[in-house]
């Protein structure tokens, strides 16, 4: 479910795709224009196998996010298992 970082709303429309190949969306309730970024972020193969391999190292995340740059909410997401499973459209 997509909400609007604003207001949290979730009446978003799609509103095209920006320069760098986003999605743009907008929050219908308070017109604020925002991407989406975790979902979309090209994350590697390569890099999901390290951060694979530094799980089992008892590495806190932050300290995993800096090390392969990455954000650590979508580390968290990733550990969680919310991203991997399904692939980026
Ligand atoms: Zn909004």
């Amino acid at each position: 479910m997509i909400d609007c970082p604003s207001c949290e709303s979730t009446m978003i429309v799609k509103n095209g795709i920006n320069a760098t190949g986003k999605k743009n969306y907008r929050g219908k309730k308070c017109g604020r224009q925002f991407v989406l970024d975790p979902l979309i972020s090209p994350v590697s193969d390569e890099t999901k196998a390290i951060i694979d391999r530094l799980l089992l190292e008892r590495i806190s995340l932050a300290g995993m996010a800096r090390v392969v740059h990455v954000s650590e909410s979508w580390l968290q997401d990733y550990v969680r298992g919310c991203i991997g499973t399904h692939r980026y459209r």
